[in-house]
């Protein structure tokens, strides 16, 4: 699977493309869908994931709903296998999307590069704390794609996680 990133909207929000054999999942449509549409070229969007309903992630949602017809979190390509985990606190309802073979989490604005959600947009700090300890049993080795700035590695921001609580 390949990842490929799209910074849109005034806030840098993160958009994924998941990309194997020329079909696409996309994670995250929080603005620009002239961008997004670009980036896809002819290839086929079978997915739509979507990590949490803040408007930064959520802007091109309607557009990439009704043009490519797919709707929120179902993926009708079984070449993508992945795992919803709740991972509440940022928002109430903040998801994260773990695909074991390749290692790799979407993880919305619940991890950041050395960092972590806020949680007064309408989250919970006890949530967090909880999610913070779901998400530590899982591999160290998994690569974290946040919903802002660079990725990271889960294993280097676990060290951190004592620190915020
Ligand atoms: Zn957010």
């Amino acid at each position: 699977m390949k990842v490929e990133t799209i910074e849109v909207g005034e806030l840098s929000t993160n958009c994924y493309l998941l990309d194997i054999n020329n079909k696409v999942v996309i994670v995250d449509p929080g603005d620009d869908f002239f961008k997004i549409k670009k980036a896809v070229g002819s290839r086929k969007v079978v997915g739509l994931l979507l990590t949490h309903f803040h408007f930064d992630h959520i802007g091109a949602l309607e557009e990439v709903i009704s043009y490519y017809n797919v709707s929120i979190n179902k993926v009708n390509d079984e070449n993508f296998k992945y795992e919803i985990l709740e991972t509440p606190g940022h928002t109430m309802e903040s998801k994260s999307f773990y695909f074991a073979k390749e290692k790799v989490l979407f993880a919305g604005d619940f991890i950041f590069y050395h960092s972590i959600g806020r949680t007064d947009l309408g989250g919970s700090d006890k949530l967090m704390q909880e999610s913070l300890d779901t998400i530590s049993k899982y591999p160290d080795d998994i690569v974290v794609y946040p919903g802002h700035g660079p990725k990271t590695i889960l294993g280097e921001e676990k060290k951190y996680f004592k620190y915020y609580y």
